[in-house]
């Protein structure tokens, strides 16, 4: 069997991983359709994220990196404070580029949607959008169908394979693997937003953090002088508490104390985006079953603390197209792929909630312990991001 034997993929999802995937799918000669779930291309969707050296050395090998780049803001470093203000640590990106072949871009989501949606379809990508996927038919033995609901029209789409890019609530994942976990919640809600207040102590492409008495409160000085700025404050339930008008409150409550700048920024932001109740998964007991395989947040959800999910995601649709390209079939592709990928991502997925956790708030005593152990943390946690960073496919090489 060569690469041609997979020469149709249905791919759900055309978030991150989606388009990526589509993009090098292309590249090997398949024909590729995106169903989205979203009624059109949302360029205003949800917040901003980090993409980090090792995705966009992904993007740099599609030719996309300099599309992202010129909607993003380079990201030059972080500064972590204590809610006195006090600064307990500093982590400096400058070199990041130098060291790792990529430096890092902070871009808002909807902007990066849109820009890989865009360069997959002039690579040939068809994206489909309001199909949201139902359901999936594995009872034939060399095609996967893909069902849709009402919404977009219904219908269904045959392929030789279907590529899971769903997301952390996937679909695609409660029908190909059924026993998978359900992704966890973290007991830490977000809420983010975008605002101009001129008098917020951020230097253009740094981020402040801040471990505040009830919540954690991380901005980013855009070079236009924006703050993008993010909350992470403990919730017992998701989604419970206030209704979307108390959200800008409830916020303010929780940084009542804090360093004053939190709240002029919060009361400055004409609206507070959320809440994204942040979930994983820290391991599923496969990601592939037949012809369809899962990649992305579908396969390994993760929280945003490692800044690493976009980044992850893009690796995987690298990775996965050069296995379609060299294993016999796709199966063995897939097996290939999990292989390669599970350790690393389960690495950094781990990683992630250990990060998360040290955001949590834990009185007096530990807050006294976590200024004083930070930059020891800090330290210990540079090589585990000097190895995501680090982290390159060769697409010329042979998958193993
Ligand atoms: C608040 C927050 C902040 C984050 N910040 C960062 C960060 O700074 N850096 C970072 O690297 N990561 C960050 N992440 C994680 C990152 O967003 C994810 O890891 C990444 O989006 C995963 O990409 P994906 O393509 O797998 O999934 P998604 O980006 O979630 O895309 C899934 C797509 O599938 C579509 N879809 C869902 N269900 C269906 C269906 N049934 N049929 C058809 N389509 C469907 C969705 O509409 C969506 O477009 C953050 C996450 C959150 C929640």
């Amino acid at each position: 069997m060569t690469q041609r034997d997979v020469r149709r993929a249905i791919v759900i999802g055309g978030g991150i991983a989606g388009p990526v995937l589509g993009m090098f799918l292309r590249r090997i000669g398949v024909e590729v359709t995106i169903f989205e779930a979203r009624e059109a291309p949302a360029e205003q969707e949800g917040a901003f994220l980090g993409i980090a050296p090792n995705g966009m050395n992904v993007l740099a090998d599609l030719g996309v990196a300099e599309a992202v780049q010129a909607r993003g803001a380079p990201f030059v470093g972080m500064r972590f404070e204590n809610a006195r203000g006090r600064r307990i640590g500093e982590i400096d990106q400058r070199e990041a580029a130098r060291r790792f072949g990529a430096g890092l871009v902070m871009i808002r989501r909807g902007a990066l949607h849109a820009a890989l949606a865009e360069e997959a379809v002039r690579r040939g990508v068809a994206i489909r959008y309001g199909m949201r996927l139902t359901d999936v038919d594995r009872s034939e033995p060399r095609q996967v169908v893909a069902r849709f609901g009402e919404g977009g029209g219904g219908g269904e789409a045959r392929g030789d394979v279907l590529i899971g890019c769903d997301g952390f609530r996937s679909r695609t994942r409660a029908c190909a693997v059924p026993d998978a976990p359900a992704p966890g919640y973290t007991g830490l809600l977000d809420f983010g937003g975008f605002a101009r207040c001129p008098g917020a102590p951020i230097e253009p492409g740094w981020s402040v953090m801040v471990f505040g008495r009830r919540a954690f409160f991380g901005a980013f000085a855009a070079p236009d002088g924006e703050i993008w700025w993010f909350h992470n404050g403990g919730e017992p339930a998701p989604g419970r508490g206030a209704a979307p008008g108390q959200l800008r409150e409830r916020i303010l409550a929780l940084h009542e104390g804090d360093p004053g700048w939190i709240a002029d920024v919060v009361r400055a932001t004409p609206e507070v985006l959320g809440p994204w109740p942040l979930h994983d998964i820290l391991t599923m007991p496969r990601w592939h079953d037949g012809r369809v395989c899962l990649i992305g947040d579908a396969a390994h959800a993760t929280t945003p603390h490692a800044g690493q999910g976009a980044s992850l995601a893009m690796e995987d649709g690298m990775l996965l197209a050069r296995c379609l390209r060299d294993e016999p079939d796709p199966q063995q592709a897939f097996a290939a792929f999990e292989r390669a990928r599970r350790p690393r991502v389960e690495a950094i997925v781990r990683q992630a909630r250990r990060m998360g956790n040290r955001k949590a708030v834990a009185g007096p005593v530990a807050e006294w312990l976590r200024d004083r152990a930070l930059p020891l943390f800090l330290r210990l946690g540079a090589a585990a991001q000097e190895r995501a960073y680090a982290y390159r496919i060769d697409w010329e090489a042979r998958a193993a």
